[in-house]
């Protein structure tokens, strides 16, 4: 199928109805294995560690949303960086951009360092240096968590091109909707589909796209060695998501504009982070290479830890938990939470305060994410006298 339009091919690529029945929706195929005719002779899946169609189905309409030729989906965000990992071999250096997500960053330090991979961490400008012979992946989020930093795509991938390293981009936060890093170069994108990709807080995933067929090949080989499948409930649901991302990521973005515009000149606000503000330090590079600035976005409150702890627990409907992208919205606080094992003055160097909340916007209406903050705010005044 050679669909143009973003959301006819979310809701068809790889979605054709399936025989005997030909229903509409695809069923879910529970199945473990698959019979064989005789012995290594069946139609196209034998385990489904190695496969299943519902994989084959998410796998064909996600490699078309990110301008892929392939796609490989795993059991989460991680495993699909374990993935990754495990192409690589002994002595290879994997250059990555600072901010990454905090679970990368410990997959990268705790378990992969003990195996032979050196792994360097680099600022925008510190990567040229950084980046030597040895590299064989370069690796980086944009926009970032929670600070939504944003880097140059075609910058970083020319920059792995020189040296003939892959270049990776985990593009969760963007998500395709917004932003296409392999039109920018970049070798593969990577995403959490647990966050806007599922969309619903339901379901654990994650998937790579690439048009390199030979990445592709090694991308499932490490999923049915290493035992990084999902399940096909799993990915039967990811697929159900993805029929909505076109909708859903324009709501998501409507209510981040707003909230961020609102609390932009906020007497108890010293700053907001969020790429679609003119006055966002990565606005200029957002606005070239993303079609959208996603929903996520960061308020620095003018106030202790103490009032912004107490701000966050009079929510009502922005819902205080880990993670994000889905319907509802949700919020959490870096520095205790996702942020909590950076020093404290590590974190106040990189700006992120002990006063900054970071804020999933969801689908709801627009005034009521405005109020519930808004609610909040003066009884968290009332709490600390
Ligand atoms: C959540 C997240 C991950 C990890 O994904 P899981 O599905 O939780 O394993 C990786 N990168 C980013 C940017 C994330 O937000």
């Amino acid at each position: 199928m050679d669909l143009l339009n973003f959301a006819t091919r979310a809701l068809h690529e790889g979605q054709e109805p399936l025989p005997p029945f030909d229903a509409v929706m695809p069923p879910i195929y529970m199945t473990s294995t698959y019979a064989q005719s005789s012995p290594g002779v069946y139609k196209g899946y034998d385990y489904t560690r190695a496969g299943n169609p519902n994989f084959t189905q998410l796998e064909k309409a996600l490699a078309s949303l990110e301008n892929a030729t392939h796609a490989t989906c795993f059991s989460s965000g991680l495993g699909a960086v374990t993935a990754l990992l495990t192409t690589l071999e002994k002595g290879d250096r994997v250059v990555a951009l600072n901010g990454l997500y905090g679970g990368t960053f410990r997959l990268f330090t705790k378990v992969f360092s003990k195996f032979g991979l050196d792994f360097v961490f680099a600022s925008e400008t510190e990567m040229e240096k950084a980046i030597d012979k040895n590299t064989r992946l370069v690796f980086f989020e944009t926009p970032t968590n929670p600070l939504l930093e944003v880097a140059d795509i075609a910058h970083l991938c020319g920059l792995a091109k020189k040296v003939g390293a892959l270049s990776v981009a985990d593009n969760t936060f963007a998500t395709p909707y917004f932003q296409n890093p392999i039109d920018l170069g970049a070798d593969a994108v990577l995403h959490s589909t647990t966050k806007y990709i599922g969309g619903h807080s339901d379901v654990v995933g994650g998937v790579v796209m690439t048009k390199n067929g030979e990445l592709k090949q090694k991308l499932d080989f490490a999923r049915m060695a290493v035992g990084l499948n999902p399940s096909p409930f799993d990915t039967w649901l990811t697929l159900r998501g993805v029929k909505t991302l076109a909708l859903r990521m324009e709501a998501h973005q409507q209510n981040a504009l707003a909230l961020a515009t609102h609390f932009h000149h906020h007497p108890k606000v010293k700053r907001v982070f969020y790429p679609g503000l003119s006055d966002h330090p990565g606005h200029d590079v957002a606005k070239r290479q993303m079609r959208g600035f996603s929903g996520i976005v960061s308020v620095e409150f003018d106030m202790p830890q103490k009032e912004a702890l107490a701000l966050i627990s009079y929510l009502k409907i922005f819902t205080l938990a880990e993670s994000l992208g889905g319907v509802g919205s949700l919020v959490c606080h870096p520095a205790t939470m996702t942020h909590a094992s950076i020093p404290s003055v590590e974190r106040e160097r990189i700006g992120l305060s002990d006063a900054l909340i970071r804020f999933s916007c969801g689908i709801e209406g627009t005034a009521d994410l405005i109020a519930d903050v808004e609610r909040a705010l003066p009884r968290s005044l009332e709490t600390l006298s």
